[in-house]
């Protein structure tokens, strides 16, 4: 397919047609590009051929430092948004969410090779601290007259698989963007200079997504009664704990976290794979996969919860600024900067996160999950219109939520017929 990149949508979409089984329907589907136009879409990535939507949902209840939120959510999995809304009411009772953060600040890494003697280019580069964030911030007037830039420089010698490295670090405050185009332009500028400070030879020259210095740490205090009792509290200690022992239970605990935080970052237009390697990156952090919650009883009964987690999201640059929805949507949420974004989402986490515990810590997951997943595999096997509730109800009363049966529903209540 020599040359695809250069056509336009439509033959783009021809010769798709052509290569596969696509009917004319399904072309006509893939070509919706819904609230992106086109054009927009067509700029946004390579070799653009349609578009895909998800559901956009609002999570409801959420009061966060003192403010309430309608909270956007993008995603495609049942319970997420009635989950969040469902834990935000609870944490109201007592005041709602609390959340701080340690400012936008994102790392920039220069990696150089073949150093003569590592240890004193290291030294050598502290000395040109002021030379070198001199040189990055020259590169972005816009960022620096808004109060941020590169701050400050961090300089370590790694032993690694070919040897010595050293690596400088530009820590650069980005202000209301994500960073990541702004740091790598940084990085790039100064690397010639890293290279004749030190001898060496520079090669990569990119932001690191384990932000950890641009945390939000949220915290909500659980009543116990609105909880269901403290029956329900010690059995979500009981599954923190769980997690914190054990990575495979840990790794979906912080699954069910990202089930928030990743549905309110594709609503808002953010860089969600950036978010999902900060978080589990920082997971890691001691070298053991760990919970980015904790949970514990306090001396009331009350359910205390906390998150920590890096949150790099921006308002300026990448879709949050050119997807017409992600504006719509911050709009929706009202917040005016990109640590408020991070705040909330700090806090739908933690929501998040509580919700998944205190389901599976009773009744279990799945029966919060039937109606949906009963009406998913529904329209799966073919229903529509009235004829999803139809076939769902069906499927729960019988405890058969399988695809088969809701071939064998779909066939037999769409012709009017009384299933077996
Ligand atoms: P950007 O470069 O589009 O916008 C940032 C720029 O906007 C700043 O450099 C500044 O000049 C200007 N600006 C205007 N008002 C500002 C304000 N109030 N605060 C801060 N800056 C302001 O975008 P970006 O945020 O630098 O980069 C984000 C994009 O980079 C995302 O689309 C992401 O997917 C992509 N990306 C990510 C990675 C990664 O590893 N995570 C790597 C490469 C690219």
């Amino acid at each position: 397919m020599q040359g695809f990149y250069k056509l336009p949508m439509a033959q783009r979409r021809d010769i798709l047609r052509k290569a596969t089984s696509l009917t004319e329907d399904e072309i006509r589907i893939l070509a919706n590009t819904g609230a992106l136009p086109a054009d927009v879409a067509d700029h946004m990535i390579e070799n653009v051929i349609g578009g895909y939507s998800y559901p956009l949902g609002i999570a409801t209840n959420f009061r966060i430092n003192g403010r309430d939120y309608l909270v956007p959510m993008a995603l495609e999995e049942p319970s997420v948004v009635a989950a969040a809304s469902n834990a935000a009411k609870m944490a109201r009772v007592k005041g709602g969410f609390e959340v701080t953060n340690t400012g936008p600040v994102m790392i920039g890494q220069i990696q150089v090779v073949n150093v003569p003697k590592p240890d004193d280019a290291k030294a050598k580069l502290i000395e040109r601290k002021g030379d070198l964030l001199k040189k990055a911030n020259d590169q972005d007037p816009m960022l620096v007259s808004l109060g941020g830039g590169a701050k400050d420089l961090n300089v370590k010698v790694l032993s690694t698989l070919k040897g010595p490295m050293v690596v400088a670090e530009l820590i650069v405050n980005t202000g209301d963007a994500m960073g990541a185009n702004a740091v790598n332009t940084m990085a790039e500028a100064v690397a010639p200079m890293v290279e004749e400070i030190t001898g060496g030879r520079v090669l990569l020259r990119i932001i690191s997504n384990l932000a950890d210095r641009r945390l939000v740490r949220a915290t909500a205090l659980f009543d116990k009664e609105a909880v269901g009792g403290e029956d329900v509290v010690d059995g979500v200690v009981y599954a923190y704990a769980f997690a914190d022992a054990d990575p495979y239970r840990c790794a979906t605990h912080n699954k069910g976290i990202m089930n928030g935080v990743v549905a309110v970052g594709i609503a808002c237009g953010q860089d969600i794979r950036a978010l999902e390697a900060g978080a589990h990156s920082y997971a890691s952090r001691s070298g053991k996969y760990k919970p980015l919650t904790t949970w514990e009883k306090n001396s009331d009964g009350d359910l205390a919860g906390t998150l920590e987690m890096p949150m790099a999201v921006g308002l300026v640059g990448g879709a949050a600024k050119t997807h017409p929805t992600a504006r719509a949507d911050i709009k929706i949420l009202g917040v005016k900067t990109a640590i408020e974004l991070a705040e909330v989402m700090g806090a739908v986490g933690l929501a998040q996160n509580f919700a998944a515990l205190r389901a599976l810590a009773s009744e279990g997951i799945q029966r919060g999950h039937m109606k949906l997943h009963a009406r998913n595999v529904a329209t799966s096997a073919g229903a529509t219109g009235a004829l999803v509730d139809l076939v769902a109800t069906r499927m729960i009363e019988e405890k058969k939520i399988r695809f088969d049966r809701a071939k064998e529903l779909v066939a037999e209540l769409s012709k009017g017929k009384k299933p077996a």
